[in-house]
């Protein structure tokens, strides 16, 4: 057995364990455990400081998951996108493809709690399906490995479906969703990576959400899959208690590059049953991203995403930078909220008249804003 599957069956996860671990009332602690099972692995233990930290906060289970069981447990509409168990096809040239239910460890703010954990929701009996309904859609050119998580998978299985995907000649990239090298960085192992090196290429999602995560394991594990080849991002939730604030969240972003991971997203918490406590107002995620663009690396920076309930997709949210416009002059701010104006490009009707002479520009503004405030620039 590897090191790190002894790490995964030292997981407290029974309703003793739990009891005795970390002083879950015995009267709920099977109730919680049926609603969203619990896994938290000796290593993401180690983490923990004190009780009800940021750390604590994301792994053990709490009463308060019990108070709102009536609210979605589907709230992004995924399961009206599954054309077949294993896959969620939302957008245009891109599908999920759900390839194992379990996880290292069971996040208490998951918004798959319906499915993660379960293996009669995702399992390996699909994943044929899975490659089948991909082979006969050329329009997917990107498949996003998830589950559950992927790197939960042997070697031997994930390296199946990395075969399986490149037989298919229209699937341009593969990506894996793994929070492994957060929660359980010891699964990154030399074997792994020289595996996943010949599907290339493969794009690496993880997963941090506290600047305690970010280790010298976890940099490690980071550090391997990146001089795998792989280019490593990160998808960070805001939380409220874990990370609801600009000074937590840059530090994190900014360990992440020192570890060669790059911010991707940071999402809006899901309404989702069972983890509606950990949700912020969208003001709060605003506020951040005022404080992380220009007073950090560019680099640093994630897009703020709300993923649409009822199944609309990621949408983007921007500080707003846009004083005012008109025809001819935009009225930015900038980091500082200092004032400029830019003078637009204003294009001329294309008449049949005979061609004149250019004017000449105007001559330059002492102060022109000249950075893009559009994310997509980057
Ligand atoms: C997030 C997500 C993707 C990937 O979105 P990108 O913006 O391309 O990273 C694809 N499919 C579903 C269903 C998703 O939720
Ligand atoms: S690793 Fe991902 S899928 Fe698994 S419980 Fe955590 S958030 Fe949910």
């Amino acid at each position: 057995m590897e090191y790190w599957q002894e790490l995964l069956r030292k997981s407290v996860e029974s309703k003793e364990e739990i009891i005795s671990q970390f002083g879950i009332k015995p009267e709920v602690a099977e109730t919680l455990n049926d609603f969203f099972q619990t896994r938290v692995n000796p290593y993401y233990l180690s983490l923990i400081r004190h009780k009800g930290d940021p750390i604590w906060l994301q792994c053990v289970p709490d009463e308060i998951e019990l108070a709102d069981l009536d609210a979605p447990d589907d709230p992004l509409n995924e399961d009206a996108m599954s054309p077949v168990p294993s896959i969620t096809h939302r957008y245009p040239d891109r599908v999920l493809f759900l390839v194992t239910s379990q996880c290292s460890m069971y996040c208490r703010f998951c918004t798959r709690k319906r499915k993660v954990g379960d293996s009669s929701k995702i399992s390996m009996k699909y994943i044929q399906q899975g490659l089948d309904y991909i082979a006969a859609h050329p329009e997917v050119r990107d498949v996003i490995l998830s589950g559950g998580d992927p790197l939960t998978l042997t070697d031997f299985m994930l390296e199946k479906i990395l075969k399986g995907l490149r037989e298919i000649p229209h699937v341009q990239i593969i990506r894996l969703g793994t929070k492994i090298p957060c929660v359980l960085p010891q699964r990154v192992t030399p074997q792994l990576c020289d595996m996943i090196k010949k599907y290339h290429p493969v794009y690496v999602n993880t997963h941090f959400n506290h600047p305690w995560e970010c280790t010298p394991e976890a940099k490690q594990a980071c550090e391997m899959l990146a001089d795998a080849g792989c280019p490593v991002g990160n998808q960070m939730v805001l939380m409220k208690g874990v990370n609801d604030n600009a000074e937590v969240v840059m530090e994190l972003m900014q360990k992440l590059l020192a570890m060669r991971v790059r911010p991707y997203y940071m999402y809006q918490a899901d309404i989702t049953k069972g983890a509606n406590h950990f949700r912020t107002p969208v003001k709060v995620g605003l506020d951040i991203m005022d404080k992380l663009r220009g007073w950090t690396s560019g680099l640093a920076i994630p897009y703020y995403v709300i993923d649409a309930p009822g199944g609309g997709g990621k949408i983007p949210m921007l500080p707003n930078y846009v004083v005012s416009h008109d025809e001819k002059t935009w009225v930015l701010r900038n980091y500082k909220y200092d004032i400029y104006t830019y003078p637009d490009v204003v294009e001329e009707t294309p008449t049949k008249a005979p061609a004149r002479k250019r004017p000449i520009r105007a001559p330059r503004k002492k102060k022109v804003f000249s950075e893009r405030t559009d994310p997509g620039a980057r």
